[in-house]
């Protein structure tokens, strides 16, 4: 593996809420990791950012993969690559309930939970880090099945189908809790406990780690039980793009008065109906910082770092030791914008000029078609890129 120098660039955009704006110039990535700042070590790749920012990649925080880089649901074909491009180096599943003919049971559950674990820890489509350990909770399931799923590398479970009793729903969170793994909750639209009253008592039977898709996917819940959620327990969130839009700026406004950012996190839902958002994660941070008090540097928190410390995944900062998983980005050619947080602010996702994982160049490759991207994403600064 090589290294690779980064400099001249305008700002560092770190992903970490509490200092989310770096003063470095410079980064040094050697072994995929970052290793110093404010250098100007030798390296076998120097890109020169010209002013460019640099961010963490992007991760959505709420995705529902499938195998590989085909996605089933909408016979999507390839579509890592656009994430990729778009700048999203990360997808963390949130359940694979895509199989065709949608296999029920513990049994089916279990299985597919551990497979999809076990398949993304050694496939990344277009080199995008998937985390795929995510089980969801079947009916009928027991305390052994969630300790096979751990075993199996599952990590988090997800209410998604209901269960019948609020004494089922309890065990399957203490389950969880004792094997190690996060209760998420699909929040919205259905009743998750068969003799709960309503789909907020549901909800409070359960008392998620993570509320998931909190504005909805695509059913918005009763703002209320939102709300209980945010105000009564000590709950993240994710909100997604594939969601309702007016509730998830309601969510960002009352975490930002809690000053309790550091709850949420941004993903897309995809697939949905609207399909793959490739671009969901960018256009879901440019929207928030353009509609709200947001500031884009802290969107940019919302979208890697916050989703990162959320589900324990090492990624999602710059910051010396980490892997170095990082955007060269700009202001967009015929905006007004100076720089990537601008154009942020301004409503509009960032050109991305680099993708980098685990200190490889991903994109743009070596021989990349020219005008690819003209007329839809030009940096206004396009970083140079010199390989020895
Ligand atoms: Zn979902």
């Amino acid at each position: 593996m090589g290294t690779v120098l980064i400099e001249n660039i305008g700002t560092v955009a770190s992903g970490d809420l509490a200092e989310p704006i770096l003063n470095a110039d410079s980064l040094f990535l050697a072994e995929g990791v970052i290793q110093e700042m404010n250098t100007h070590s030798h390296a076998d790749l120097k890109i020169d950012a010209c002013g460019s920012a640099v961010m963490p990649g992007l991760i959505d925080a709420h995705h529902h993969p499938y195998f590989g880089d085909f996605h089933p649901v909408v016979n999507a074909v390839g579509y890592t690559d656009r994430y990729m491009e778009s700048g999203v180096t990360g997808l963390v599943s949130c359940g694979p309930y895509a199989l065709p003919g949608h296999p029920l049971g513990p049994q089916a559950g279990v299985a597919l939970g551990i497979l999809s674990a076990q398949s993304f820890a050694k496939v990344r489509p277009s080199g995008i880090k998937v985390y795929g350990e995510c089980m969801i909770v079947e009916p009928g399931m027991n305390e052994a099945d969630f300790s096979r799923a751990a075993a199996g590398g599952v990590k988090r479970i997800k209410f998604l189908l209901p269960v019948p009793t609020a004494e089922m729903a309890r065990n399957c969170v203490g389950w969880a809790h004792n094997h190690g793994m996060k209760v998420l909750t699909h929040c919205g639209g259905r009743k998750l406990v068969g003799e709960a009253k309503s789909i907020g008592e549901a909800l409070q039977i359960i008392r998620p780690d993570v509320a998931a898709h909190l504005n909805g996917g695509p059913t918005p819940p009763y703002w209320e039980d939102a709300a209980w959620l945010l105000d009564e327990t000590p709950c993240a969130a994710d909100i997604v793009f594939g969601g309702n839009l007016g509730i998830a700026v309601k969510i960002v406004e009352k975490l930002m008065g809690q000053g309790r950012l550091d709850r949420l996190m941004l993903g897309t839902d995809s697939p949905t109906p609207g399909g793959m958002m490739a671009g969901g994660v960018a256009k879901f941070m440019a929207f928030l910082a353009s509609t709200s008090d947001l500031g884009p540097e802290q969107a940019v928190c919302l979208a890697t770092g916050v989703t990162a410390r959320t589900h324990g995944l090492n990624t999602g900062v710059v910051k010396v030791g980490m892997p170095a998983d990082l955007l060269i980005v700009s202001a967009k050619e015929g905006t007004p914008a100076r720089d990537a947080l601008e154009e942020i602010k301004d409503g509009n996702p960032p050109a991305v000029g680099a993708v980098i994982v685990d200190g490889e160049l991903l994109h743009p490759p070596a021989h990349y078609p020219s005008g690819r991207y003209v007329g839809r994403s030009n940096p206004k600064q396009r970083p140079v890129i010199q390989r020895r």
